[in-house]
């Protein structure tokens, strides 16, 4: 079976409770109806209950935007897999904000995926490089890296379950884009061909990527056509109804 094309949203922190549930309810309108994609939004926590309870029974899926991995304790301020799994069913890993500023390795990385997964939960977890290792060629071994640290110990049919999202450092929030071709190039040989090194070409070609990195209507299209990329990790443009529909319309009108 091909992979089911999937955009999500992550909102970062914007929004409080009752902004974050205005437009819960505006994408539940705009995005009704849609089956040939997967969708979801990954709101605050502090909004992730009020967020499920508006789209409960939509085709619009929510997630958290990070998880600790113990199930719970004494952990100030952190969300257990008990508790994200109380309100939603995908979580994001790793995001390269979460490791620049809050000092997740690839390490804690792979726990929190194993903890998600012992949950049910899905994650979407996040590698991609920085400008200083793109400029200097290091892309493919670096991303490389992430993969071989993100699913160290993970089976191949829990594999399965992941979603990866490519996003390169320097195109976050900046405007900037990796090109629809290299970022292509480098899902097919930093991301899927060392998954294929770990669990064989069929599992390597069951997970699902998305690109992420300044993603806007404008530019989906482009991106979804390449043969490696299943979907988007939109941040900025997800904040708003018009421009979050208008990505998840302007790939399902290019996809085949
Ligand atoms: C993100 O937050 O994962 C992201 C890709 O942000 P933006 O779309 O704003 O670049």
């Amino acid at each position: 079976m091909g992979r089911k094309p999937f955009i999500a949203g992550n909102w970062k922190m914007h929004k409080t409770v009752a902004e974050a549930v205005e437009l819960a309810q505006g994408l539940r309108r705009s995005l009704a109806g849609i089956t040939e994609m997967e969708l979801a939004v990954c709101p605050t926590a502090t909004a992730l209950h009020a967020v499920s309870e508006a789209l409960k029974g939509s085709n619009v899926g929510v997630g958290a935007q990070n998880m600790y991995w113990e199930e719970q304790g004494a952990f100030t301020g952190e969300l257990s897999p008990l508790m994200v799994k109380d309100l939603c069913r995908y979580v994001i890993i790793g995001h390269s904000e979460r490791r620049a500023y809050f000092g997740e390795t690839d390490e804690t990385v792979n726990r929190k995926i194993k903890a998600a997964l012992a949950h049910g939960l899905s994650p979407i977890v996040c590698i991609g490089e920085s400008l200083e290792q793109n400029r200097a060629g290091e892309t493919v071994d670096f991303v490389g890296e992430q993969i071989r640290g993100a699913f160290a110990d993970i089976s191949a049919e829990d594999a399965r379950k992941l979603t990866l999202a490519y996003e390169p450092i320097w195109a976050i929030g900046t405007g900037l884009t990796a090109t629809p071709e290299e970022a292509d190039r480098i899902i097919r040989t930093a991301i899927r061909d060392v998954l294929a090194s770990l669990y064989g070409a069929a599992t390597a070609e069951a997970i699902r990527m998305q690109y992420g990195g300044s993603v806007k209507p404008h530019n989906m299209a482009a991106f979804i056509v390449m043969p490696e990329i299943d979907g988007a990790l939109v941040g900025g443009a997800s904040l708003k109804v018009d421009s979050f529909t208008a990505i998840v319309r302007n790939a399902l009108e290019a996809l085949p």
